[in-house]
């Protein structure tokens, strides 16, 4: 039954990390974007793709067009 009990919570925390979701986060301006956005993908130089609450975290503006 432990073994059971500790591969749950191993599932559950890989389903954790899946979960968070990752945006690219542009260093010069503070804005972050859903990594589908246009304005993502053209950004190439200052953008970093981290997760959203470390972008938040950070003091990041969510994109006005994707919504970050
Ligand atoms: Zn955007």
């Amino acid at each position: 039954m432990k073994k059971i009990s500790v591969l749950i919570s191993i599932l559950f925390l890989a389903q954790s990390l899946a979960m968070a979701e990752m945006v690219m986060y542009n260093t010069k301006t503070g804005k972050f974007h859903k990594l589908t956005c246009k304005w993502a993908k053209q950004c190439t130089v200052n953008c970093i793709k981290i997760d959203k609450q470390k972008a938040k975290a950070k003091g990041g503006i969510p994109c006005k067009v994707c919504g970050g």
